[in-house]
């Protein structure tokens, strides 16, 4: 059976003799594994369309356990995105985050949509890369039923209260007559709390020309880590550590 699906690569394996397996975020099934025969050949079908970040229109047949790209009509490939280090560094840590939140056979038309816009508008930029990469963070959250609550207390449902903290672990802020639900919450500031309402509700574009004051953005970087650790369950991100490196 034969099925076209658009599709964005997330990761690409070698796999056995010049083939590879390449795992798909695609629109009409989700998260899913396919082969691509040949693809070492320098003039092999699928050189082209099946490296990480390329986007277009897969056509994929169902094999006995796995699937076949039978062919790639390549829309973009963001090559930009390869420009410099720690650009394709933050690029690929969001295909690693969305590997990490989106389930095999599960669609999600607002993230595949989300992701597309973050590597067309991310490939053009050239500095600022945090800010978009929060903000595809915080709505990769949102979008698949992960949202932190910010607007009121997330345990008594207060609003307004000073003196507030952010739990990861409840899953959003508490106000100060309930931070004794969790000792391990952390410190947030008014401003961090409207920086990441702005991040998640603000589109993208606009978000890209957004500067973030070093503070604030120290504070959210904290909260988001700790956030998608307890509730994606996944801490080690190949690409951050290799971020961090290159950072010190
Ligand atoms: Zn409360």
């Amino acid at each position: 059976m034969l099925l076209k699906t658009d599709a964005v690569v997330l990761k690409q394996k070698k796999f056995g003799e010049g083939d590879a397996v390449i795992t798909l975020f695609s629109k009409k099934l989700g998260k899913l594994q396919a082969v691509a025969k040949g693809f070492k050949r320098p003039r092999g079908k699928y050189s082209v369309g099946t490296q990480p970040f390329c986007y277009g229109e897969f056509v994929l047949f169902k094999g006995k356990e796995l699937y076949q790209i039978s062919q790639v009509d390549l829309k973009q490939s963001f090559y930009k995105l390869r420009e410099d280090v720690i650009k394709l560094t933050y690029a690929s840590y969001i295909l690693e985050l969305t590997e990490s939140i989106i389930t095999e056979g599960q669609t999600n038309n607002r993230l595949f949509t989300l992701l597309i816009e973050y590597l067309h508008i991310f490939s053009k930029m050239n500095k600022e890369y945090e800010t978009l990469t929060k903000a595809y963070e915080l709505k990769s959250l949102m979008y698949s039923g992960f949202k932190p609550q910010i607007e009121s207390c997330v345990h008594c449902g207060s609003l307004g209260s000073e003196n507030v903290k952010f739990s990861a672990r409840e899953g959003g802020i508490l106000c100060s007559n309930c931070l004794s639900e969790d000792p391990y919450s952390m410190k947030i500031s008014r401003v961090t709390i409207n920086v990441m309402q702005y991040l998640m509700y603000a589109d993208l574009a606009q978000i890209a020309r957004f500067k973030i004051k070093p503070y604030v953005l120290k504070e959210l970087e904290k909260i988001v880590k700790h956030y998608i650790n307890i509730h994606i369950e996944k801490s080690k991100f190949k690409s951050l550590q290799f971020l961090e490196a290159v950072k010190k």
